[in-house]
Parts: C-alpha cells; structure tokens; sequence
C-alpha cells in the first residue's frame, strides 16, 4: 500500500531530476569551449561532420541546435564560408527553425560578392536590423560574436558592431512576425542554402545571469522609428550611400548614428583636384585605412577632372563611385561651382537650364559612375522656382542619360532632392535609386526622412533600389574612363 504511493512520487522525481539534468546548459557566468568531448552534451547535430576539431556544415538544412534554453548571452564562432555557403544562427528561437513564421532572431551568415545572392550579409540581424555591407568574403576566417543582455542585441563581425537592436516593450511586429521577440529558448545554427561549406572552428558560449541591474536599455519611439522598424521587417535596402566624415565627425560616430536608427552606411571620400585623395597612392592608402569599417566604400568623384587623377583599377578597389553635377564649365569658359554664389552665373535663367541639362548628359554619359547624387540641384537664385524650370522635357532628357547609362539617382535627404514628381517620373523609366544625405557637418545626418517620404509617396519597393554591382560587373572596369574631362 505505502509502496503505491510511493512509486509515482519516485517515478515522477526521477523525471523531473532527469528533465533538469538533461536541460541543463553551460554555467552561467563562464566561457564554455565545445568541442568533441562535450559537443553532444550541449547540442543535437544533424549532419554536421566534425573533423580536425572543426564541425562542417555541407547538407542544406544541417544543424546544430542547443538541448540547452538560454535568455542572456554571450556567443562567439569563429566561421568560414566556402563558395557561397549560406547559414544562419538563430537565438530565441524553437527546436526546428521555421522561416514562414519565426521565432527569435535569425543572423545572416553569407558573404557573397554584391548583387550576388541574398542581398543582406554576415552579422545582419534579419527583419530587425538588415545589414548590406560585406565585412568579410568566402574562404576567410572571421569571428561572430553575439550579445544578449536584457532587451539589447549586439552582433559583431570580426570584432566591429555589423546591427544592434533595442528591442522595446511590445515589440511591434508585422503580421507572421508576431514570434521575433527575446525569451529564453534555444540557439541554432543552420545551414539554409546547397551551395559549399561553413566550417566552425571555435565555438563558446557564456550565459549570463538575467535581470542584471540596468539590462534593459530605454527605446526611442517615434513615428518614425515605427516606419524604419516596419521597412527593415519588410527587408527593404535602407541604406545611407553618401555621407561624408566632416566637420570633426568620426567614423565611430558616424556608424554608431547608422546603428541607432536602423540603417546602414556608405562613407565617401572626397576625390579630386585640391582633395586630400588626388592619385592612385593617396586613394590606395584611404581605402587600406578604412577597410574593416562596417561601411560601405565610397568614392565621391569631385570637379570633372577626376577622370585624369585615378587608374579604373584603383578606382574599383571603391563599392561603388558617385559624383554630381555642381561643378562645369561654362559657354564663356567659366568655372562654376552651383552652391557658391560669386561663382555661379547665370545670365539667362532658360539657357542656364538646358546648359546644366547639357553638362548633366555629357557628364552622364561620360564618367562611369554608379550613382548621380544632389540630383536636379538649382543655384540659390533659381531654386523657388523649381517645378517651372525643370520641366518634363529638361526630366525626361537626365532620365533617359539616366537610364542609357544604367546609372542610379540619388534620393538627397538633406536637399530634399530631386522632387517627388521627378521620381516617379523616373521610376515609371525603370531608374534605380539611392539614398544619400551628404551632410556637410557632424550635426546633419539626419534619418532619411525625405528618401522615406519618398518611399511612400513614389511607391518604391526593393526592387526600385540600387545596391553595388560586383567587382566584375563594376561600371569603372568595363567602361574604363574618357580620354578627357566631361563638361
Ligand atoms: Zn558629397
């Protein structure tokens, strides 16, 4: 009699001693190293090799997932990809990743050429905080760290902030998207594509002890905020591709006001006649000093003279190369620069038009540049009458340059350039567009509040955006540059 009563409450606390046991994961507040002798103490592997004390990931769909449940973290692999291996790591999540509705986060793994595949790349924080720019390339080893603490999420790439993310109380989530929220439950890495290989070569986990005083950070709300949150869940490019480190603003700075609001960066420099980056040399030794910056490389092609200055080799080692159309000579010889009143002359406000249309062609048609930025600008004693003298002939003859040259056209933020009419004029041709602000100060950057205007007022969708072409599709390279300067 006392033995039937007793054996359901030993049955059951054998369970529970069993569940607990096998539950339980690395100790909270110690760096633990997997590796052969404990790797399927704390994980499930699905086709995942180990060899040489390294795991290989090779079948689309192998993974290893935690038997462990974690909140708060700290992670770090040291990876490689070979040949277009894609894979992600996901943390929050269930057993069995399910991308049509899921659960958690998900961090991209994939550093494919641009254009070239999936468009985010390593260390993007997916639908939360999409990251575009490459930090690393196929057959590289590079180091994913991972942090969680209360409601902060910071992924790093080879020791550099790639997205962060804040994730605020009630987290607004488009529809399907309900589960991307932080909870304590399991960490997966998958492979998700057939292509190659990603090796893990080292792989540790600290958890960390939750409710820590201070854990969770405040969240910035907004409107706009809301809008920024909704087009990253919709994966949409938002991507700064001009700003400039002026007036004492830093690279640091500059990242840091990217990842705060949600959008990522291309930094250009200034080059050109009289520019600190004036030949191969000066250009080669800029773009080595600012390499492992999680932004995009740019150049900002100044004057008409640059095409005399740089080989197209040294010029490619940029993402991707923009200038504008500030800059020319005139009918009578005159140098004008647009946006300084004593050298600008305008003697006749109709020919001064379809001369600037002229130099935009010519200059079109003859820089290979990716990108026309500070589109349809107008010197200070023309602009009021904006709508009048761009009209749709003077429009249609940049959009057609536009569309001959497979150049992009710039969405300028800080200008508020060019005018809605014009883009939808444009878009209706087939242009590519890009966002760009071109601050001219540390304290002008901004949050793309005119290029997300625009998004809603143009209708523009993913597909309407530029991103960098490959470095073999690469305008520089095909097109090499003119024999003599433009405008
Ligand atoms: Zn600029």
């Amino acid at each position: 009699m006392l033995l039937k009563k007793i054996l359901p409450a030993l049955l059951l606390l054998t369970l529970v001693v069993c569940l607990t046991t096998r539950c339980k994961g690395p100790e909270p507040g110690v760096m633990t190293t997997f590796d052969k002798g404990n790797l399927e103490k704390y994980w499930k592997i699905t086709d995942v090799i180990t060899s040489d004390g390294q795991l290989q990931l090779e079948k689309n769909e192998a993974s290893a997932t935690s038997k462990f449940r974690v909140r708060d973290f700290e992670l770090n692999l040291k990876m490689k990809t070979i040949q277009g291996a894609i894979g992600q790591l996901n943390f929050a999540t269930t057993e069995s990743y399910d991308s049509g509705n899921p659960k958690g986060y998900s961090v991209l793994i994939n550093n494919s050429d641009y254009s070239i595949g999936q468009a985010q790349k390593t260390g993007s924080l997916s639908r939360i905080r999409n990251n575009f720019v490459r930090a690393t390339s196929d057959d590289e080893w590079f180091d994913l760290n991972i942090a969680v603490i209360g409601n902060h999420i910071k992924v790093s790439v080879n020791g550099k902030v790639m997205s962060e993310y804040l994730e605020p109380q009630n987290a607004k989530r488009l529809e399907g998207l309900s589960g991307m929220v932080l909870s304590k439950s399991f960490i997966s890495l998958r492979k998700v594509n057939d292509q190659g290989k990603i090796l893990v070569a080292d792989w540790k986990i600290k958890p960390i002890t939750e409710g820590k005083d201070g854990a969770i950070l405040p969240v910035k709300s907004d409107s706009l905020t809301d809008i920024i949150d909704s087009l990253n869940q919709r994966e949409f490019p938002l991507i700064d591709f001009h700003v400039h480190l002026k007036g004492g603003l830093t690279m640091d700075q500059a990242v840091a006001h990217a990842k705060e609001n949600g959008f990522c960066y291309g930094v250009a420099a200034n080059c050109g006649l009289k520019f600190p980056v004036t030949n191969d040399s000066t250009l080669n030794s800029y773009l080595s000093s600012i390499q492992k910056e999680p932004v995009f490389k740019a150049m900002q092609c100044e004057g008409r003279e640059w095409v005399t200055l740089f080989t197209p080799e040294a010029v490619a080692g940029f993402d991707y190369i923009f200038t504008d159309a500030m800059t020319w000579t005139d009918y009578k010889g005159r140098r004008l620069r647009l946006w300084i009143p004593e050298e600008t002359f305008v003697d006749n406000d109709q020919q001064f038009m379809d001369m600037l249309v002229g130099k935009i062609e010519a200059i079109l048609d003859g820089e290979p540049v990716d990108i026309h930025v500070n589109p349809t600008y107008l010197p200070a004693q023309l602009i009021a009458r904006y709508d009048e003298l761009w009209t749709k002939d003077r429009m249609d003859r940049v959009i057609n340059a536009l569309v001959r040259n497979q150049t992009a056209l710039e969405i300028n933020s800080r200008f508020k350039l060019p005018s809605i009419g014009f883009i939808k004029r444009a878009k209706a041709a087939g242009v590519k567009f890009t966002f760009g602000t071109n601050n001219a100060k540390n304290d002008d950057l901004g949050r793309l509040e005119y290029s997300i205007k625009a998004i809603r007022e143009a209708h523009l969708t993913t597909e309407d955006m530029f991103l960098p072409r490959p470095r073999g599709e690469r305008k520089i390279l095909k097109k090499g540059l003119p024999a003599k300067v433009t405008g």
